[in-house]
């Protein structure tokens, strides 16, 4: 029987599953949207139900799966496959959805965050194939990322790596959703661009209008863009310099802006903030599995956990 892997991606209340081979080619993929106020018992029923079709369509194939990958949108407990907390949906904190999952359909499963997942994804199918030091950030509403050096993804002992989202740029700068100061999530996410936009313009603005502005050549946007990008120079060159990737990898909604208003000024001030030899060859590029990020990084995470 041919073996495949089941990975789901758990956001605020878009949930995705899907049955995918060995090599991340997607069998049958379901999608489902559920209400933030069912709490967290109202997401698991939908990912069990999600689990059960796949795994009815496996049987009918005559396909056995190996593994469950899950990437959830919120801090995990990997070696325990114990979620934190969700940011968005009650009734999430501590709760072992490693632990339900292979209770209730007995096959291993492995839970870890989405930028963790999202990293794999990308370092396995999309924009860092073949590249085994590699920084993904993934710049949306906050920033998130993931690390892998030597060919693997660096967790550290309580899986807080690559949180560069909260590497501080500027001691005194805005008040984070981490509660402290001048992160870089503070600084240049879409939510803080948007913020910015808001203050400065003086009427609610949201990120993509402020890089709409920038390229109409309004002098405000640009400078608003230009000072995110500085803080991401900041916060990629001494990653660099911690531990000289290959490749940066750009993703989420704010990298889907032109290239000229980012990704190349952000290559033309990384070498101010990285070491000349680590700032040599050092590609800064977009992520490539766009809306897609979250259910491969799931499968990846379910592929790369067989074995262990
Ligand atoms: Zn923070």
């Amino acid at each position: 029987m041919d073996r495949v892997v089941l990975g789901i991606d758990v956001g605020g209340t878009k949930m995705t599953a899907a049955l995918a081979t060995q090599s991340g080619k997607i069998v049958k993929l379901l999608r489902v949207h559920t209400k933030r106020e069912e709490g967290a018992e109202g997401g698991f029923k939908a990912i069990c139900e999600m689990v059960q079709e796949l795994l009815n369509e496996a049987r009918s194939q005559g396909l056995t799966v190996v593994r469950i990958g899950v990437g959830f949108g919120g801090p995990v407990d990997f070696g325990r496959g114990t979620v934190y907390l969700s940011h968005h949906v009650h009734g999430w904190e501590n709760f072992p959805l490693k632990e339900a999952l292979e209770k209730r359909f007995a096959v291993t499963t492995s839970v870890d965050n989405d930028a963790n997942a999202g990293t794999l994804g990308e370092w396995m199918f999309g924009a860092g194939k073949g590249i085994d030091d590699l920084l993904y950030v993934n710049i949306g509403t906050g920033i998130g990322g993931g690390i892998i050096s030597g060919g693997k993804l660096v967790r550290g002992w309580k899986n807080l790596a690559g949180e560069i989202g909260h590497m501080t740029v500027k001691p005194d700068g805005p008040v984070c959703t981490c509660g402290r100061k001048g992160c870089l999530e503070a600084l240049a996410s879409g939510d803080a661009i948007g913020r910015e936009g808001t203050e400065r313009l003086g009427r609610p603005v949201k990120s993509e209008e402020v890089f709409q502005l920038a390229e109409q050549g309004n002098e405000v946007a640009k400078q608003i863009l230009s000072e995110a990008v500085e803080a991401l120079a900041f916060a990629i060159g001494a990653a660099a310099n911690l531990f000289n990737p290959k490749r940066v990898i750009l993703g989420g909604g704010v990298a889907e802006a032109p290239e000229h208003l980012l990704i190349e000024p952000l290559r033309a001030r990384l070498p101010r903030y990285t070491l000349p030899q680590a700032a040599e060859g050092l590609e800064v590029v977009r992520a490539q599995l766009g809306y897609d990020a979250g259910i491969m990084g799931a499968i990846a995470l379910a592929i790369t956990s067989i074995g262990d």
